[in-house]
């Protein structure tokens, strides 16, 4: 099986670079090589005969088709997108461009290859998007998004999200490209970029910084290990029903102060504090407009038509990538220079 990934330079999608690598898949990486990416994340399968790396911008039509010639697809992963929150705040245009034109350019692209193509069986197009399109949910523990929750995005990344998953559904009921959707809670582990708020946290607490919480904590997320996120994504990638949604997640939600502070007894544990918890370090900081209270997710679809469950509970997948940033210092020192992402540490609350 041949797979475009775009936005493989990422931190989700190169996760699914290095397992589509591991499990024997040829693998094209798309990336335009935005301030959020970074090659380093696949340099485990970068020698690897099955992988193949393409500087290009989704939005560039022209580059597109020649990455479609030249490698041939069997399926296309879509990730590549402006993912922060908090940079869509304070900037909206780059979401529009990338997350709605590109995605346009990228379905214009990949009908035009897959009708040229005679329209094989198989060719999945698959997009990846996130469970912020369904807006915010109350704290009743009963109320969770299912693939048939009205969108209601509140941010200017849910809604370029959610206009892009608008496109997916329309470019599948109008020309009958077969898609999959799969919209996702929030991800955490490895190669996360240093200004998201786990690294932020871990970051922080390394370098005796207070660890600032936006509001007062309360806001719940439900959390998944990347890795589970790829293997999934794998799965509904080749098995996924056409034309239909998949909702993912960890079923671990957590508020994001009992987050924090389980990191921090991660930490206590596996690098003592000279006095005092890391704890200590917490900070509560003025709230994000138009935070969303709660996302949760009932990923029971993707659980009875195809077998798929998270491997690792929280508590597990916090050690390891607490363990992993322990040990990649040469990963994320080199992030930190970034333009404004020193700024950001200690101010971003939104994977
Ligand atoms: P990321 O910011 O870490 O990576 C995005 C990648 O896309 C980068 O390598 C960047 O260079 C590339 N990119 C951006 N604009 C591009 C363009 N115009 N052309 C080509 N490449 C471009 O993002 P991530 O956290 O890995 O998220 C990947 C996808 O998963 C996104 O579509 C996001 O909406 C979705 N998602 C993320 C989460 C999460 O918790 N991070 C949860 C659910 C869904």
């Amino acid at each position: 099986m041949k797979i475009l990934v775009t936005g493989g330079a990422g931190f989700i999608g190169s996760a699914v670079v290095r397992l589509a690598v591991s499990r024997g898949h040829s693998v094209v990486n798309l990336d335009a090589l935005t301030y959020a990416a970074c090659l380093a994340n696949v340099t485990p399968v970068a020698d690897n005969p099955l992988y193949a790396f393409e500087q290009a911008d989704i939005r560039d039509r022209p580059a597109l088709d020649s990455v479609f010639d030249a490698h041939q697809p069997d399926i296309v992963m879509h990730l590549a997108a402006e993912s922060h929150v908090d940079r869509s705040i304070d900037g909206p245009g780059d979401f529009i461009k990338s997350n709605i034109t590109g995605t346009f350019s990228m379905l214009e692209t990949a009908r035009k290859y897959w009708v040229e193509r005679g329209k094989p069986n198989g060719f999945r197009f698959h997009h990846i998007s996130t469970d912020e399109v369904f807006g915010s949910l109350p704290a009743d523990p009963a109320m969770l998004f299912t693939e048939d929750t009205p969108y209601d995005p509140r941010s200017p990344y849910s809604a370029s999200k959610a206009s892009s998953d608008h496109l997916v559904r329309a470019w599948h009921e109008t020309y009958g490209l077969p898609v999959v959707l799969s919209n996702c809670s929030n991800n955490y582990g490895p190669y996360h970029f240093p200004e998201k708020l786990i690294p932020v946290v871990i970051l922080n607490t390394l370098a005796g910084k207070s660890l600032p919480i936006y509001g007062d904590g309360s806001n719940i997320r439900d959390w998944l290990y990347v890795e589970d996120h790829a293997d999934a994504l794998l799965l509904l990638a080749t098995q996924g029903k056409v034309g239909r949604s998949y909702n993912i997640g960890g079923e671990n939600e957590r508020t994001n102060l009992e987050l924090v502070k389980t990191i921090c007894q991660i930490l206590d544990r596996l690098k003592p504090r000279a006095h005092g918890t890391y704890a200590d370090l917490i900070t509560f900081v003025t709230d994000r407009p138009g935070h969303d209270a709660r996302y949760a997710i009932d990923p029971s679809r993707i659980r009875d038509e195809l077998g798929w469950r998270p491997s690792v509970t929280v508590e597990e997948g916090l050690e390891r990538t607490v363990r992993w940033y322990l040990e990649n210092e040469d990963w994320w020192r080199p992030l930190l220079a970034r333009k404004g992402v020193g700024q950001r540490l200690g101010a971003d609350q939104k994977p």
